[in-house]
C-alpha cells in the first residue's frame, strides 16, 4: 500500500490523516526528515501558510522538501497547502517564502477581501459530479505556468491545479467527507508508484 505523509507542523492535519485513511492508505504524520523519507506522497494540510514555511525552516525540513519535490514526490496541497506549492505569492507577507515546485503565482487571502468563507459547488475535470467546496481565507491561482491544467474554477477564479504529480486546491477537501479529490490524487500516486 502507499504511505502518505501529512505535513504536521500546524493546520488541519488530522482531517487530511482521517480522509487518507478512509481510502486504504498509510497515513504518517511528518515533523522530521526521517518521516518524510519513509513517504511515497506527501500531504500540505490547511492552517497558516506562513507559520507552515516558517516552522519547516526551524524543523530543517525546507530542503529536504524542495529535494522531494523535484525529484517527482507527488503532492497534494490544500488551501495554505496550495500557497506553499506555489513557486509565487501575491499579498503574502513581507519575504513569505514558499517550498515550492508548482509554477502557479496565487494570491493569498484574495477571496477574503470580500468575504472571509464561502461554501460552493464547483465542477472539477476528472469528476462526474461537483464537488461542495468550502473556501476558508482561501487564496486563488491567478497565473498558470504553461505545464499547469486549471481544473475547477470559482466566481471566475482558477481554484484547482494540477502540474504532473503536484496537485493543488484553493478549498478544503479534507472537510465534509467527500473522498474524491483525496482519491484523484492516490490515483495519480499509484499510477506513478
Ligand atoms: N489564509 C491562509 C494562509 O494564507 C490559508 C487559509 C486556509 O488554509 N484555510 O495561509
Amino acid at each position: 500500500g502507499l504511505t502518505v505523509g501529512v505535513l504536521a507542523l500546524q493546520g488541519d492535519v488530522r482531517e487530511h490523516v482521517v480522509a487518507l485513511e478512509a481510502l486504504g492508505a498509510t497515513a504518517v504524520r511528518v515533523r522530521r526528515v526521517e518521516e518524510l523519507d519513509r513517504c511515497d506522497a506527501l500531504v500540505l494540510p490547511g492552517g497558516e501558510s506562513t507559520t507552515i514555511a516558517r516552522l519547516a525552516r526551524t524543523f530543517d525540513l525546507l530542503g529536504p522538501l524542495r529535494e522531494r519535490i523535484a525529484g517527482g514526490m507527488p503532492v497534494l496541497g490544500t488551501c495554505a497547502g496550495m500557497i506553499l506549492l506555489a513557486d509565487r505569492v501575491l499579498d503574502g507577507e513581507p519575504g513569505q517564502q514558499t517550498i515550492g515546485g508548482l509554477d502557479v503565482t496565487v494570491r493569498r487571502n484574495a477571496f477574503g477581501r470580500q468575504v472571509d468563507s464561502f461554501e460552493t459547488d464547483v465542477t472539477m475535470s476528472g469528476l462526474a459530479e461537483p464537488v461542495h467546496a468550502v473556501f476558508i481565507r482561501a487564496p486563488w491561482v491567478e497565473e498558470v505556468g504553461p505545464g499547469v491544467e486549471v481544473l475547477a474554477r470559482a466566481a471566475g477564479h482558477a481554484v484547482a491545479v494540477r502540474q504532473g504529480p503536484l496537485l493543488a486546491t484553493s478549498f478544503h477537501p479534507e472537510v465534509g467527507g467527500d473522498l474524491r479529490v483525496h482519491r484523484v490524487f492516490l490515483d495519480g500516486v499509484a499510477a506513478l508508484a
